[in-house]
């Protein structure tokens, strides 16, 4: 048997990976500024990450969600701290697009009916619910294409007013900070307005930050830019440093009912030790703080290049926008200079490096994406 061939592959195999470097089979070294797709916030394999991991496979990794877990709870104290929102609910998942997928299906049970409108070029992810809302019509099966899924065009309140004030939505679903489709910050105003709308009209606001949460954009959430205050929030690739993990934040005003939504692995031990060390070394080290620092000082740095046709982002989240198809710009950094980096379309290069990154480490970046560009342009 063999895997199948959805993936187009780097001819690179990493073996181990310490902080913010990998190293290939061949010992090759190769700095992360990829984070294995925004998913290693804390570094590769950090002590306190590997210590918690370890105890606790030596404890119990796994039993159902109908016994009481100490650790969720720990875990839900600690993520409710560190993220300021105390008082919400949290439900305990495996992957952004299962967050995603019962954020749609709660927003549904609560109010009753059945649409939701999403955006322009966004991104929440290929199970059905999360694939039917996502603006990228090749990913979406027959099966799933539905009337239901309604989009609007990003950043434009009017538009969205149009349709929210038909009273037929369940939820408005919105990233934090788009990633896939191109690093796309929303406006302040724009989440605020949309906020006041769902109000106004019934409607559940969703931040999607699977990507832009967890530090990433320099607040623990994106949507904390702004002043909204969503009624479901998703989180996922960062919160466990690779270990599979997804949640659901719930406003305290939702009220559960014994069987509402459900999961086999969701929650288990293993996933929470990993969760609990992804926050107390976000905490310990002011990963959320390191991670602004080091990304203003990215944008700073990126917009001299005149070769680039637009940088935009917030944190370590960074989206280098080209005239033309930047594959060689990559392709050179990855086998030639060791860097790893990743994309977003053929003409955006994008940067979502672990939460540590440094100066050296950044300014390294800089003077080989310089060395490349020059030879690319
Ligand atoms: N939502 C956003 C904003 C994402 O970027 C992604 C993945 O890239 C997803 C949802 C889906 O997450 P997963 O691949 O864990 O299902």
């Amino acid at each position: 048997m063999e895997p199948f061939k959805v993936y187009s592959l780097f001819d690179i195999t990493p073996v181990r990976a310490k902080g913010c470097y990998l190293w290939d089979e061949k010992g090759t070294c190769y700095l992360d500024l990829y984070g294995g797709h925004a998913v290693i916030s804390i570094g590769h394999s950090h002590p306190h990450y590997i210590t918690k991991l370890t105890d606790q496979l030596n404890k119990i990794g796994f039993y159902s969600n109908s016994v009481k877990n100490p650790l969720q709870y720990e875990m839900a104290e600690k993520l409710g701290k560190l993220s300021g929102m105390e008082d919400y609910q949290l439900f305990l998942i495996n992957s952004g697009a299962e967050a995603n997928e019962n954020a749609i299906k709660l927003a549904s049970f609560v109010t009753g009916r059945s649409e939701i409108l999403s955006f322009s070029k966004c991104f929440h992810g290929r199970t059905s619910g999360a694939v039917a809302v996502t603006d990228i019509p090749k990913i979406i099966a027959p099966i799933n294409r539905t009337a239901n899924a309604i989009l609007s065009p990003f950043n434009d309140l009017k538009a969205a007013e149009e349709k929210l004030k038909t009273k037929k939505f369940a939820a408005v679903i919105i990233e934090g900070i788009q990633g896939v489709g191109g690093i796309h910050i929303p406006e302040p105003s724009f989440l605020e307005g949309l906020g006041e709308l769902c109000k106004k009209y019934g409607t559940f606001l969703i931040m999607d930050e699977v990507q832009s949460g967890y530090g990433r954009s320099g607040k623990f959430f994106g949507f904390q830019h702004s002043k909204v205050k969503p009624d479901l929030i998703t989180t996922a690739k960062g919160m466990a440093d690779g270990f599979p993990m997804g949640s659901l934040l719930i406003h305290p005003d939702i009220q559960p009912w014994s069987g509402m939504l459900g999961t086999t692995f969701g929650g288990n031990y293993l996933a929470c030790a990993a969760a609990i060390a992804v926050l107390d070394v976000m905490k310990d080290e002011n990963l959320i703080e390191n991670a602004k620092i080091m990304g203003d000082f990215l944008l700073e740095k990126l917009k001299e290049f005149p070769q680039i046709k637009e940088v935009r982002g917030k944190g370590l989240m960074i989206g280098i926008e080209f005239d033309k198809p930047m594959k060689a710009i990559r392709e050179k950094l990855l086998y030639e200079e060791h860097i790893f980096t990743g994309a977003a379309g053929p003409n955006i290069l994008r940067l979502l490096p672990p939460l540590i990154l440094n100066k050296e480490q950044a300014l390294f970046f800089i003077e080989k994406f310089s060395k490349v560009i020059n030879e690319c342009y």
